[in-house]
């Protein structure tokens, strides 16, 4: 039997923001490569983790997805059709199967409306629920999916807690009926208690509709509760991919060991054998990326070739739990 194609395939996308000089003639003197180069694949029912300091790509590569920034190069597939270069209209349909789930999803929401209004809102837009009863009902009934009483549908969004606001914007998200959530950094800014309760509801509604995800997330703990996969992303680039157990009883890569290193590992067995590897200094700027490997600056294992040859994501030949491979960009892996 065939394996069925992933959800969501992207290949070699590149998104840079040229970075202009001159007021009249204005001229490109450089680009920002914010994402330079990823490749990952989700499967249906899947979640991809996909983790990295603060500009490291990832939420941008999350935006290229959804199609809210352009790509400078690259394919993006969405359920076997390239939606790289869709017009708006074409991409319409893709846009209600892919939602995002942001960090704060009410900044840019009308406050005067209520959470009843505010989840509906999205069935209007895309004609999913044409009475406006059905649509009262439908956006009861998720509010109480995703843990909330019914009747906080009549209430304002000041009155509720980051929790409860991050209940309603994965209930907004549902109501698109979606395939694919991008969750960029849905948890960290909620305390630690209220972010596993989150992580919860993320898991049971994942098995409840089937839904995939591609989780964004610089905390390395929380995406290992929920992922299947993971993706280490450094300077606009993958550096490690593996299974969850692999990537972390495992890791590959100095950096990837490095995130984990600052993680603690409940497993004592573990925590006594597994490297210890600290960097140093700043991320440099993704305007003007070190040569060869971009992570040799800040690399403890770096040798001569690092500082001149770029090491490509290969796969090790380590399957890991899900048959799938762990590849890795360096040259000692
Ligand atoms: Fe470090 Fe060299 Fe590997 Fe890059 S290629 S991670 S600099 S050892």
């Amino acid at each position: 039997m065939q394996p069925e194609p992933p959800l969501l395939s992207v290949d070699g996308i590149k998104v840079h923001f040229p970075i202009f000089k001159g007021v009249l003639a204005r001229r490109q003197v450089g680009a920002v490569k914010a994402v330079d180069g990823v490749s990952f694949s989700v499967d249906r029912g899947e979640t991809l983790g996909l983790v990295g300091e603060s500009g490291c790509g990832k939420s941008t590569t999350g935006l290229a997805v959804l199609r809210m920034l352009a790509t400078t190069a690259g394919t993006i597939r969405f359920d076997g059709t390239d939606i790289t270069r869709l017009n708006r209209a074409a991409l319409r349909p893709f846009r209600r199967r892919i939602q995002m789930i942001y960090q704060d999803p009410f900044g840019a929401l009308d406050p005067r409306m209520t959470v009843g209004q505010l989840i509906a809102e999205p069935m209007i837009v895309h004609n999913i629920e044409p009475g406006r009863a059905a649509r009262d009902s439908k956006a009861r009934d998720l509010l109480a999916m995703v843990g909330l009483r019914q009747d906080m549908a009549d209430r304002y969004i000041h009155e509720f807690s980051g929790g409860q606001r991050q209940r309603i914007g994965i209930a907004r998200a549902l109501a698109m009926q979606p395939d694919l959530l991008i969750c960029d950094e849905p948890v960290s800014a909620l305390d630690v208690s209220i972010q596993a309760q989150i992580v919860n509801l993320f898991q049971d509604l994942q098995s409840r509709f089937g839904l995939t995800y591609l989780f964004i997330a610089h905390d390395l703990a929380v995406v290992r509760h929920i992922s299947d996969r993971i993706a280490v992303m450094y300077l606009g680039r993958i550096v490690e991919i593996a299974g969850r157990e692999a990537l972390y009883d495992h890791p590959q890569h100095p950096y990837t060991q490095a995130l984990l290193a600052a993680v603690a590992i409940p497993d004592p067995d573990i925590e006594a054998t597994r490297p210890h590897i600290a960097v140093q200094g700043e991320v440099p700027s993704a305007l003007n990326p070190p040569g060869g490997c971009r992570f040799h600056p800040r690399c403890p294992r770096a040798v001569d070739r690092c500082k001149t040859e770029e090491p490509v994501l290969r796969d090790t030949g380590r399957g890991g739990e899900t048959g799938r491979g762990q590849s890795v960009a360096c040259h000692l892996a």
